[in-house]
């Protein structure tokens, strides 16, 4: 709210069933003409932490009002109780949190289309059976035909069941969720409704992200003058407090510390990585196990190893910037923004042959891609990477090719306006 000064009150609900006192604030999102509406209810959402967790990581307890609300107004928002002088064509979910939206306009007999996109299918929004009717889901609801997911209640599954279209946010994640390895209990239901399931990828702002205009660097570059990069690898190892070696190959991974991401595969091959002459740094939060382990690499291997425990949205430019090579073997990725940002900051992914970094990274032309899922795998692709990267020709033309790729939202924003048309059709 702090970010939106003009916002005004539009309306007021009083006694709104199952969540009480609310007020709708219409703002502008900033510095454009889009319309934003704010749900201000202090008793849901006024308190520290994130918006999923407190400050300790925990989920907060009473997520499923919270996110139930959300659900709750943008289903009457488009439905003939909306306080608004205008209605939706369509409504647009994102992950479980917007769930339940399509359920509500479903048992409201609201004949409103809707999307649902996943971005990630690990996070479920599971919340025990009782919730059904506290959230005022009729008891027909928890049925397979309905918000049931075994046993309980799933905001998620309500998505997948009811939105006129599901869209995930790379085409192969779209297709691995269908299967068993990867479909987390949902691919049934998944490949059930392939026919109406696609995937956009991710686009990433590239006004942001543009490596010639950076505020967040003191050097510039960019495909056709790339020498600023050697003084941007140069500023890095000063600010990190590595040993200045110009050409030693600088290994980074920009991530949430946790088990999807595959940081237990890179410490498993950081001494390999030192070994040959190698720098890494890494910067993420998350698993306290990860971050400890992380730390203690750092501690043991000074001028060669850095981790900063936190989360630093400049530094991650830096980075970018200043590495050679991106570390990304996820076990997983629906799409992942950090391979496109280091293809366009030339610095080189090794990546996962996974959902969006397999749709993302040409394996031999813009990047390093390998299939084999553990530490091995990682290790002979990183040897591969340094081959290539002692034959300066050869490594520049790949930098050069990543840093000629388009990864901006526009084909992405043209799929979605496809895909909208198709379903006012
Ligand atoms: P996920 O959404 O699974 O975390 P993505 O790659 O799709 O993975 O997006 C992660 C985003 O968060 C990227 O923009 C990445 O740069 C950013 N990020 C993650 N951890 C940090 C951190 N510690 N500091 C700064 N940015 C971070």
């Amino acid at each position: 709210m702090a970010a939106l000064p003009d916002l005004t009150e539009i309306a007021r609900f009083d006694e709104l069933p199952h969540f009480g006192n609310i007020r709708l604030l219409e703002g502008r999102v900033p510095a454009s003409e889009t319309p934003v509406y704010v749900i201000d209810s202090p008793w849901h959402y006024l308190r520290d932490g994130g918006p999923y967790q407190d400050k300790l990581g925990q989920d907060f307890p009473d997520n499923a009002w919270r996110f139930g609300l959300l659900s709750y107004l943008a289903a009457l928002l488009a439905g003939p109780d909306s306080p608004l002088p205008w209605r939706p064509d369509l409504l647009h979910c994102n992950d479980w949190q917007t769930g339940l939206a399509p359920a509500y306009l479903h048992y409201a007999g609201h004949r409103v289309p809707s999307v649902m996109t996943l971005h990630n299918l690990a996070h479920q929004g599971i919340f025990p059976p009782a919730l059904v009717a506290e959230l005022g889901l009729p008891a027909e609801s928890f049925a397979v035909d309905g918000v049931e997911y075994y046993g309980n209640l799933s905001f998620l599954k309500a998505g997948l069941f009811f939105a006129d279209w599901i869209t995930t946010v790379s085409p192969s994640y779209a297709l691995e969720i269908q299967g068993a390895d990867l479909g987390m209990g949902m691919h049934g239901l998944l490949a059930s409704r392939r026919e109406r399931l696609t995937g956009i990828l991710n686009g990433i702002d590239t006004a942001d992200w543009n490596p010639s205009s950076d505020l967040n660097l003191k050097c510039d570059f960019s495909a056709r003058a790339t020498s600023g990069k050697r003084r941007c690898k140069q500023a890095l190892q000063i600010e990190m407090g590595l040993a200045g070696e110009p050409n030693a190959p600088l290994f980074g991974v920009v991530s949430r510390l946790v088990h999807q991401k595959g940081l237990d595969w890179v410490l498993a091959v950081a001494a390999d990585i030192l070994r040959q002459g190698g720098q890494l740094i890494v910067l993420g939060t998350g698993e306290k196990v990860i971050e400890q382990a992380l730390r203690n690499l750092a501690r043991n291997h000074p001028g060669q190893v850095a981790a900063f425990i936190g989360y630093d949205e400049s530094l991650s430019h830096r980075i970018e910037a200043g590495i050679d090579i991106f570390l990304m073997p996820s076990r997983f990725e629906p799409c992942g923004l950090n391979q496109m940002y280091s293809l366009r900051y030339g610095a080189v992914p090794i990546v996962h042959a996974t959902g969006g970094l397999k749709d993302t990274v040409r394996d031999g032309v813009t990047g390093f891609v390998y299939d084999q899922a553990d530490a091995e795998g990682l290790r002979q692709t990183i040897a591969r990477a340094l081959a290539l990267f002692a034959d300066k020709p050869a490594w520049r033309k790949m930098m050069l090719a990543g840093m000629n790729q388009d990864f901006s939202w526009d084909k992405s924003a043209r799929q979605y306006a496809t895909l909208y048309a198709r379903l006012l059709a």
